[in-house]
């Protein structure tokens, strides 16, 4: 079908300040069974309020494990065997991006639904239908596609903010391209007779871009000072639901690309969400946008503390930087999200200009 549209999100999302106490009511509907999934430190943070909720709503804690590190099969395997055992009716993922996805992959292997409660805001993992599998040695394998996305994500703004406010802006970092990236894979799509981007996913992805550049900096200087206040919230929603949904139901382009180029080619010495950044900079000055408007998203990225400059990411020597942008724009799969094929040289011009003050 040339003309499909489609869009998936989680079906309950609540966020809000002790929205963990929400968890049982909502949870009571998938059963009273649950086992909860999640790495120690957010666990340490979050086990007793989880207990206290599903405790009150009459649902048992039948297993629980608090070592889960790396999303990896290895992990998956062993928390399935153990889940066997108690026959839960839904599984808890608490945490950052590798517990959710972890416990998601769990879920769907022990054929019940899961719940996500994120612990931090690097991530905007929690509501998708999928799950990024690493080796054992911390590497990238690939990307798991399941069936169903959470039944439930809570979003506990109180545990978000009391975490370290990099998580913040890095979340910031990867929700900053959704406008870019899904632009452009819709494009790419319209031109290829491929499935039609949904206008509700990229009125998202804009209004993640609005939020971010409205909010952003006022979100960070609150947290830094150990305050919480709306602009706070409006970047937990941005990253957590607005550019979730946006990227699960379009695509990622060329600022993933290079992404993956750069920590493909050699050392990177920045988190995901900071060479995304960088990234939708360099995609975004590719596409030939208005000066004003790269100086705008470079000043924001400046403001917030995001990398702004090629030597802020990694240490790539001029040989490296030709085959990672190489690598982004004839290897990597997102490349092919592009309305044309990337141009090497003219990336390569781009990430030039951007050095030398754009
Ligand atoms: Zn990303």
């Amino acid at each position: 079908m040339r003309d499909q549209r489609k869009l998936i999100a989680a079906s309950l999302y609540i966020q809000g300040r002790g929205a963990i106490a929400l968890l049982g009511e909502n949870a009571r509907r998938l059963g009273k069974r649950a086992y909860v999934i999640g790495g120690h430190t957010a666990l340490s943070v979050t086990e007793e309020r989880i207990r206290t909720s599903l405790d009150a709503s009459g649902i048992e804690v039948v297993a629980i494990d608090n070592e889960v590190k790396d999303c990896t099969y290895a992990t998956i395997e062993r928390l399935v065997e153990k889940g066997k055992g108690a026959e839960p009716d839904f599984v808890i993922g608490v945490g950052g991006g590798r517990a959710v996805d972890t416990a998601k992959a769990v879920a769907w292997k022990l054929a019940v639904p899961a719940v996500s409660i994120g612990t931090q805001c690097a991530t905007n993992a929690d509501g998708s239908a999928e799950s990024v599998v690493y080796t054992e040695d911390h590497k990238f394998l690939e990307e798991v596609i399941l069936p169903d996305n959470p039944a439930i994500v809570i979003v506990d703004t109180d545990v978000i903010a009391a975490a370290p406010v990099k998580y913040l802006i890095w979340g910031m970092g990867d929700a900053l391209t959704a406008k870019f990236e899904a632009g452009s894979h819709a494009e790419a799509m319209r031109r290829k007779g491929g499935p039609v981007a949904t206008n509700t996913a990229l009125a998202l992805a804009n209004a993640t871009f609005e939020s971010l550049m409205k909010n952003g900096l006022e979100a960070v200087e609150a947290l830094k000072q150990g305050a919480h206040s709306d602009a706070v919230d409006e970047v937990i929603e941005a990253v957590k639901l607005s550019s979730a949904i946006a990227f699960e139901n379009t695509g990622c382009a060329l600022a993933h690309a290079l992404h993956n180029g750069l920590t493909q080619t050699g050392a990177v010495k920045a988190e995901h969400g900071e060479i995304v950044a960088y990234g939708t900079i360099v995609q975004a000055a590719y596409e030939g946008r208005p000066d004003e408007e790269v100086r705008a998203i470079i000043d924001w990225c400046d403001s917030v503390g995001l990398p702004t400059k090629l030597s802020a990411v990694c240490d790539h020597d001029r040989g490296a930087l030709e085959r990672a942008v190489e690598y982004a724009c004839t290897k990597d799969a997102n490349a092919e999200n592009m309305p044309e094929k990337p141009d090497t040289l003219r990336v390569m011009k781009t990430i030039d200009r951007i050095e030398g003050g754009y």
